[in-house]
């Protein structure tokens, strides 16, 4: 499985085969051309910023840890266990900046890693879209299969079962309350949990899913039993929930949705590369504290 996957990335990138028994180092220039070959950076969004963030592209790579963010605490994690390069989801400088000081908080990630030697890449949409990409590696965790994208890709990433998001079947049929349960024991959930709206006791087979913020996407999902995304907000959520012919609503939270990818692409780079690839396990939601309050009754499911 390994040597196929190497021998396809040299021959579709003229990569050289990068083993650990390789005479010469993996570079980060090397690592990124694998990446690149299954995310293409055109497949990306035109708003978004994919690709070598900082980093000698000659430099050589040992060690990799994927992370959903690059953030202080998951930077210092890369260097506590020794890691070249750092495969991130979401871009760390995605709007236009004017300065890269110090004295501001993503220039200090950006000296940081700099002066400890370590690379910064990002796969975002371009990884969304991709078949297998973010959501399938979300789906596959709750069991889902005969997947197609809820909102099919176009341009240069169309084709392929690509696309926005996943939709497919559960192995039988399941009571909502039931899959919201199976959903905080299969995902790695953050300590708010998991929200859901919807009668805790209909029967859904139907299930969309998408790793990241959502609600663009609930519209797509409208023939699916229950959609399950993150980052739903107040508005779009409860007049769908309102309007009541839609599926039910599952909110996971933004890194629960999207940590699950890193496996995947870590499995991929093991195969392709034979380095070190690490997962990052640092729950990178802003919300560190959970209450629930006098007033949160709820539906007990
Ligand atoms: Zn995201």
């Amino acid at each position: 499985m390994a040597g196929s996957l190497i021998q396809g990335a040299v021959t579709r990138d003229n990569l050289r085969p990068v083993t650990t028994q390789a005479t010469q180092a993996a570079t980060v220039a090397d690592v990124c051309a694998l990446l690149d070959s299954w995310y293409p950076p055109a497949w990306a969004e035109s708003w978004d910023r994919v690709g070598l963030v900082l980093g000698d592209p000659d430099a050589p790579v040992r060690r990799i840890l994927c992370v959903v963010d690059c953030v202080p605490e998951t930077a210092a994690e890369a260097l506590d266990r020794g890691a070249d390069l750092i495969v991130a989801h979401h871009p760390l400088l995605l709007r236009g900046v004017s300065s890269v000081a110090p004295t501001t908080y993503k220039g200090r990630i950006v000296h940081q890693l700099i002066r400890a030697g370590v690379a910064l890449f990002v796969a975002h949409t371009n990884a969304d879209v991709a078949n297998p990409g973010v959501s399938d590696a979300l789906a596959a965790r709750l069991g889902l299969r005969d997947l197609r994208p809820l909102r099919p890709a176009e341009g240069a990433a169309a084709g392929e079962g690509r696309g926005h998001g996943r939709i497919g079947r559960l192995a039988e049929p399941t009571r909502l309350g039931d899959l919201v349960r199976y959903a905080a024991e299969a995902l790695p959930t953050a300590r708010w949990g998991i929200r859901a709206t919807g009668d805790p006791s209909q029967t859904v087979t139907t299930v969309a899913v998408c790793g990241g913020a959502g609600d663009s996407f609930l519209a797509d999902a409208r023939d699916a039993d229950v959609y399950l995304t993150a980052d739903l907000r107040h508005h779009p959520a409860s007049e769908h929930a309102s309007a009541g012919d839609g599926p039910a609503l599952i909110d996971v939270g933004h890194w629960t949705s999207e940590r699950p990818w890193l496996d995947g692409v870590a499995e991929r780079l093991r195969n392709a590369t034979g380095l070190e690839v690490l997962v990052s396990d640092i729950i990178t939601d802003p919300w560190t504290l959970h209450e629930p309050g006098r007033a949160s009754a709820g539906t007990t499911i």
